[in-house]
């Protein structure tokens, strides 16, 4: 498949930048004219705020996708308003995807955790551990639209943090993704099976774009998790994680990686090219690891002899007015033998120890 013919940045929506979508911004992508005769309200937030479905294309394969049931997982949010943009244009793919299937997205699923960019609800529940209880109206929401469209295939959108890797690789997971399990055991239903089939699809069309940079996520039964569930009531689901890509904190370029993603998986979908996909290949992907650090600072006992060897740091995300914040801690210290930095600062190097130096969240962390 050939991406570049999708002209990403024609359609790239540029009112959302960066890890924070405000509803503002939100709302004025979704009172577009073009959008507006496509959206229905689905019911309100625990803080009473709207959660919104757009519904684009009129074929018979349904297809359910949402997004931001964890707050602060923006990115897939972005992919998704810029897949609504491509399909509002018309093209041949386009044209091709909206008569063979039906697509429903909901690109904020708790938007009271994006407000204040937590990953919970306003009752600090985790809206992907809920899915048996339903004690949230988020959850309740989700399960009645399910009951409603009765999807042919679901597709769960999330972020993933910087600390995945591939396999051994000192190569970060830009993206990952799981075909869920339906048992303890972890068979492979028929659905499944289908959903392994679309990853693999995914994989081999994006694996020019990112070599060694997609993993697999563990596929530990749990059936709190919505995906799991949705599995086990035999519709196909396939999550998504959008992960770090080199020096892109902002998550712009993974952004685009999820779109072609999306694209990828809908028109296998809708042009019945999953059977031409193996399982074996769904194995070959390597499985996720958490071996990365934002910063692995080497030599840090030079700094001052109170510290190890080396220093593991990763970033807190704070939402600082409408904007994301990193703030540097402290997350390990040692050898931290295979270990990964996304930057490495040496402090036997001088350049480096003045980098330290000049920064105030550093200094401040580690003089
Ligand atoms: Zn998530």
């Amino acid at each position: 498949m050939n991406f570049s013919s999708l002209n990403y940045q024609d359609i790239k929506e540029l009112s959302v930048h960066g890890r924070y979508i405000s509803s503002s911004q939100l709302h004025s992508f979704i009172n577009k004219n073009s959008i507006h005769k496509k959206l229905s309200l689905l019911g309100n937030s625990v803080d009473d705020r709207p959660i919104y479905k757009v519904t684009l294309g009129s074929g018979k394969i349904k297809i359910l996708m949402w997004s931001q049931m964890h707050g602060n997982e923006t990115t897939t949010t972005k992919a998704v308003l810029d897949l609504i943009n491509y399909l509002n244009k018309d093209s041949e793919l386009a044209n091709q995807i909206l008569s063979s299937v039906t697509l429903t997205m909901v690109p904020v699923l708790n938007p009271d955790g994006a407000k204040v960019y937590t990953r919970e609800n306003a009752n600090v529940i985790d809206l992907n551990r809920d899915f048996l209880e339903l004690s949230q109206p988020e959850s309740r929401i989700l399960r009645v639209l399910y009951n409603e469209i009765k999807p042919d295939y679901c597709f769960n959108l999330h972020d993933q943090r910087t600390i995945f890797n591939v396999g051994s690789l000192e190569k970060p997971a830009t993206l990952s993704f799981l075909a869920p399990a339906h048992d303890i055991d972890r068979n492979i239903s028929a659905s499944r099976g289908e959903s392994m089939k679309i990853i693999v699809a995914i994989h081999k069309a994006l694996s020019s774009l990112l070599p060694d940079q997609i993993g697999r996520y563990d596929d530990a039964f749990n059936p709190n998790c919505v995906g799991d569930t949705f599995q086990l009531l035999g519709t196909p689901t396939i999550l998504f994680e959008a992960g770090h890509y080199p020096e892109d904190y902002q998550r712009e370029k993974t952004r685009e990686f999820i779109f072609y993603a999306l694209i990828r998986a809908i028109s296998v979908i809708s042009g019945s090219k999953i059977e031409g996909y193996s399982l074996d290949d769904y194995f070959n992907i390597p499985e996720n690891n958490k071996r990365y650090f934002d910063l692995l600072l080497i030599n840090s006992h030079l700094i001052n002899n109170k510290y190890d060897q080396n220093i593991g740091i990763l970033y807190k995300e704070v939402l600082d007015e409408n904007s994301i914040i990193f703030n540097p801690y402290i997350e390990a210290t040692g050898d931290l033998k295979d270990c990964f930095g996304h930057k490495y600062l040496d402090c036997t190097d001088q350049n480096d120890l003045n980098f330290l130096k000049s920064d105030r969240k550093l200094y401040q962390l580690l003089f």
